[in-house]
C-alpha cells in the first residue's frame, strides 16, 4: 500500500480534508464536513474527524498535516506536533481566539484516533517569519511587542511560498533566469488578499500584519485604515471593541463599500453601469497597485508579479486593472494571454521587463508535501 498524508484545515465550524499519495502528491481523495457543532451537524471536531476516517475505511495516513493559523514568532517553517510544540499553539491562541483553537481540535483529535502518526503543523505565518525587523515591527513603544506581541506576523505564507517557488521554476525553465536573483511581488487575491515582497525566494515583506486585516481590501476586510479611526467610530458612534472588530472584518472591504463581497458579482455591476461597484473595484485595485509599488521600493528592482487564488487566477479584468496603470515601473500585459482561461501556470506580459504570472495556488498540496518533509523521511528510513 502507498504512503499518504492527510491534510487537515480545521475551521470553526468545518473540517476540510485532502489525502494525498505520498511522496509523489498526488491528491487521492478530500473532502468537508460542514456545521460542527451546529444542529444535525458533527457534534464537534473529533466527531468530525471520525467522519473522515470512517470515509478512508482502511487507509490510515501515515503522517497528518495540519494548517495553522498562527505560529507568533515561534514556527518559521513546518513542525512536528509534540508536546511542547502543542503548548507553544496554544499559548498563540490569544494571537488567532478564532482560528487557533480549532486547529488544536484537530489535532487532538488525531492524537486520540491515530496516537502513533506523526503530526505536522503548516503555519500561515511562518513563511513571513524571515521579514526583517525593519518590515515585522510596527512604530510602537517597545512593551507592546514584548509585553503582547504586537508585530507583524503576516499570513497566507503557504500559498506565497508556493507561487512563489512555481514562478521561479517557470522562470528558470522557459527564460533560464537564477531563482536566486528574482525579485518578486506575489498577490494572493481570494476572499482574504495579501501581497508580499520576495526576493530570492525569502520574503521580505508582507502587507497582513498582527492579524489578517491590514493591507489590502478584501472581501469583507477594509484593509489599511487610519488606526484613529478605530477609536474615532467607537466614540463618535458608541461602537464596542467587539463592534469595531467585526465592523472591519465582515462589514468592510468590497462588501462594505458595494453591499457585495464576491467579485464576480462586483465586475458584473460596475460592467452594467453600477457606480458603487465601479468605485469599490477602483479602491480595490488602487490599493493592490500602491503595494506593487511599495514592493517595487522594498525590493529595489521588481522582475516579476505573481498572481494567484480566486481572483488573482480568474479575474482578468482585476489583472487588466492592476496591471496597465503600471506601465511605467515595466508592467505590461498581453490581453490576449490575459483574457485565456486555463488552469495552468502561464505568462501573460507582452514581453516587458517585468514577468506578469497567473500562478494556481495549491495550499494543500503545499502542507502535504512540508508535512511530509518533516515526518515522511523517517517514516521511509524506517521503514527500509
Ligand atoms: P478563499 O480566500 O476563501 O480561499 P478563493 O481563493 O477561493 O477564496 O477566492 C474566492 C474569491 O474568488 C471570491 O470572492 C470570488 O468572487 C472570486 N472569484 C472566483 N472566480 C472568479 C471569477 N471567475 N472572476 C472573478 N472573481 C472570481
Amino acid at each position: 500500500m502507498t504512503a499518504s498524508v492527510l491534510v487537515l484545515n480545521a475551521g470553526s465550524s468545518s473540517l476540510k480534508w485532502d489525502l494525498f499519495a505520498a511522496p509523489a502528491f498526488s491528491s487521492l481523495r478530500s473532502g468537508m464536513i460542514e456545521r460542527i457543532g451546529e444542529k444535525g451537524g458533527a457534534l464537534d471536531h473529533a466527531a468530525a474527524l471520525a467522519a473522515v476516517l470512517d470515509e478512508l475505511g482502511e487507509a490510515r495516513p501515515a503522517v497528518v498535516g495540519h494548517r495553522i493559523v498562527h505560529g507568533g514568532r515561534t514556527f518559521t517553517g513546518p513542525a512536528l506536533l509534540d508536546e511542547a510544540a502543542i503548548a507553544e499553539v496554544e499559548r498563540l491562541v490569544p494571537l488567532a481566539p478564532l482560528h487557533n483553537p480549532p486547529a488544536l481540535a484537530g489535532i487532538r483529535a488525531v492524537a486520540e484516533r491515530l496516537p502513533n502518526v506523526p503530526q505536522v503543523g503548516v503555519f500561515d505565518t511562518a513563511f513571513h517569519q524571515t521579514m526583517p525587523e525593519a518590515a515585522a515591527r510596527y512604530a510602537l513603544p517597545a512593551w507592546c511587542e514584548r509585553e503582547h506581541g504586537v508585530r507583524r506576523y503576516g499570513f497566507h505564507g503557504t500559498s506565497h511560498q508556493y507561487v512563489s517557488r512555481v514562478a521561479g521554476d517557470y522562470l528558470q525553465r522557459t527564460d533560464g533566469r537564477d531563482p536566486v536573483e528574482l525579485n518578486l511581488v506575489t498577490l494572493h487575491l481570494g476572499n482574504g488578499c495579501s501581497a508580499a515582497a520576495v526576493a530570492g525566494g525569502v520574503c521580505v515583506d508582507t502587507s497582513m500584519g498582527l492579524t489578517p486585516l491590514e493591507g489590502l481590501v478584501m472581501g469583507t476586510r477594509c484593509g489599511d485604515l487610519d488606526p484613529a479611526a478605530v477609536t474615532y467610530l467607537q466614540r463618535a458612534a458608541g461602537l464596542s471593541a467587539e463592534e469595531v472588530d467585526r465592523l472591519l472584518n465582515r462589514e468592510s472591504g468590497l462588501k462594505g463599500l458595494c453591499g457585495e463581497n464576491d467579485v464576480r458579482r462586483v465586475l458584473q455591476r460596475a460592467a452594467a453601469g453600477d457606480a458603487d461597484a465601479e468605485l469599490a473595484l477602483d479602491i480595490y485595485c488602487r490599493r493592490i497597485r500602491k503595494y506593487v509599488g511599495a514592493y517595487a521600493a522594498v525590493l529595489g528592482r521588481l522582475d516579476g508579479l505573481v498572481f494567484t487564488a480566486g481572483v488573482g487566477e480568474n479575474a482578468a479584468e482585476i489583472r487588466r486593472r492592476v496591471c496597465e496603470p503600471l506601465a511605467g515601473f515595466g508592467v505590461t500585459l498581453d490581453a490576449a494571454a490575459n483574457a485565456a482561461r486555463s488552469g495552468e501556470v502561464r505568462r501573460i506580459d507582452a514581453g516587458g521587463p517585468v514577468a506578469v504570472l497567473i500562478v494556481p495556488t495549491d495550499e494543500e498540496t503545499e502542507i502535504a508535501r512540508q508535512a511530509w518533509s518533516v515526518a515522511g523521511g523517517d517514516l521511509a528510513a524506517a521503514d527500509a
